[in-house]
């Protein structure tokens, strides 16, 4: 085959792609964000950019200087593999222009981006609206992506240098865009980013012992020990919320007992989940006995919700033990033990939950008066205490399921239009006391 022709044509047709490029950076640079990450990611495109361009002018310096064609062989195919990485560059700017559409509720976004900036300092984290029904997430400088020896080629590492170690495209499903409550979701989605940072994964590793996998393939072990772990962090940071907001979107997309290529049947996930959970002592908090002697309804109604949905796990776990997800979940137990454990060591405790006592009296009252929970826990006492971004997750998830109680004794047409504009009122409620805690947050830091 002639190399020649094909190699001037295609480096001429990816350097017009890489100006085309520029001029798309440039437009979304030109406006204004409500946080530093999208011109943070429009910086760094630009510098990948312009490092993509000097290689093209590189390789058409020496595709001149020779007429082998062995040589414009090879730099056929240096430079296609350039050429897709820039239409993939195009494909990963696409979330900074749905980040600032009216799609993208910033009273939610913003507290999650503030929130993963606070856990991992070295982080960045972009939140916007998904187009696929998922919750999605990608750390574009990670040493899978980005910072992966397959791109060292084209990109000196110094070009990283003035970057954060982590930037992360965090996707939430634009159709469930208003349902905040789901939204605790995003504490598996933020698990991953701190599964990353703190190595916690090959540390925990080390408990599996070789024998044991000798069946299994090495990758489903990793793939699914990553998503095991990062349900620990969701239950550490959101606790039972994280639980149920699983259980309500994943039971949407598929069986319980279905594992996919990447994710492990969720009455997996849930045993895992309820094992943190109690680990963590939110389980404690509502179906033990609690010390205080503190116990109301809304106790009652979770306590019920909670041990349902351990008889239906431990069912789903006998029916799945003997299948190959089941042996992976039982060799990986030991690590998932550990997990648990580094995950209370690494973790900063200003972001664990922590159910406050009162929490269960403060639902109860709010829920008395029909008020769902809002970002200030002594609301009526003129104070400025700011809340958990989790606790106010699981005061929201407490009046929900304290709702599915009421729901089955629905029995009228008004009464059921009634219940329905009590979950919306619930989830725009829930957004409006995350902004108000945000404030809350802003007004102790001016006065520091
Ligand atoms: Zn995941």
């Amino acid at each position: 085959m002639e190399w020649t022709s094909c190699v001037q044509r295609l480096i001429n047709h990816t350097l017009e792609k890489g100006l085309c490029f520029q001029k798309r950076l440039e437009e979304l640079g030109s406006v204004s964000y409500a946080s530093d990450a999208p011109i943070t990611l429009i910086n760094l495109f630009s510098d990948l950019n312009s490092s993509i361009h000097l290689e093209l002018i590189r390789y058409n310096r020496t595709f001149s200087a020779t007429q082998n064609n062995q040589i414009h062989e090879g730099l056929f195919y240096k430079i296609q593999s350039l050429s897709a990485f820039l239409a993939e560059l195009y494909q990963l700017v696409s979330p900074v222009e749905f980040s600032r559409t009216i799609r993208n509720p910033v009273s939610v976004s913003l507290p999650i981006e503030s929130f993963a900036k606070e856990l991992v300092p070295d982080a960045f984290v972009l939140v916007y609206p998904n187009y696929t029904c998922n919750y999605s997430y990608l750390d574009i400088l990670s040493e899978k992506y980005l910072r992966s020896q397959y791109y060292s080629q084209f990109f000196p590492p110094k070009l990283f240098k003035k970057y954060p170690k982590h930037f992360v495209l965090l996707g939430f499903p634009d159709l469930l865009r208003n349902n905040i409550l789901c939204h605790a979701t995003i504490g598996h989605e933020l698990g991953h980013l701190i599964a990353q940072h703190y190595n916690i994964c090959s540390k925990v590793r080390e408990k599996i012992s070789q024998d044991d996998y000798l069946d299994i393939s090495l990758e489903q072990l990793e793939t699914f020990l990553e998503e095991y772990v990062a349900d620990i962090i969701s239950i550490d940071l959101f606790g039972p919320a994280a639980f149920f907001a699983l259980a309500e979107f994943g039971g949407s997309m598929r069986r319980f007992e279905e594992p996919s290529a990447t994710h492990p049947p969720l009455y997996l996930r849930f045993k895992n989940m309820l094992s943190a959970m109690k680990d963590y002592n939110h389980w404690q908090f509502f179906v033990e006995e609690r010390s205080n002697g503190v116990e109301n309804e809304i106790a009652k109604k979770m306590r019920c919700a909670l041990e349902t949905w351990e008889k239906a796990v431990k069912t789903g776990y006998e029916m799945l033990e003997s299948s190959p997800s089941g042996c992976v979940f039982n060799i990986l137990s030991p690590a998932l033990k550990e997990a648990r454990r580094l995950v209370k060591q690494k973790i900063d405790k200003r972001f664990q939950l922590e159910l406050p006592d009162k929490m269960l009296e403060y639902t109860e009252s709010l829920i008395k008066n029909g008020i769902p929970p809002s970002g200030d826990l002594n609301l009526t006492k003129n104070s400025c205490e700011r809340v958990q971004l989790g606790v106010i997750l699981n005061a929201a998830w407490l009046f929900k399921v304290w709702q599915f109680e009421i729901k089955k004794e629905l029995r009228s047409r008004p009464q059921a239009i009634k219940y329905a504009r009590k979950f919306e009122d619930l989830s725009r409620l829930t957004q409006k006391a995350i902004e108000q805690s945000e404030t809350i947050k802003w007004y102790h830091k001016e006065r520091e």
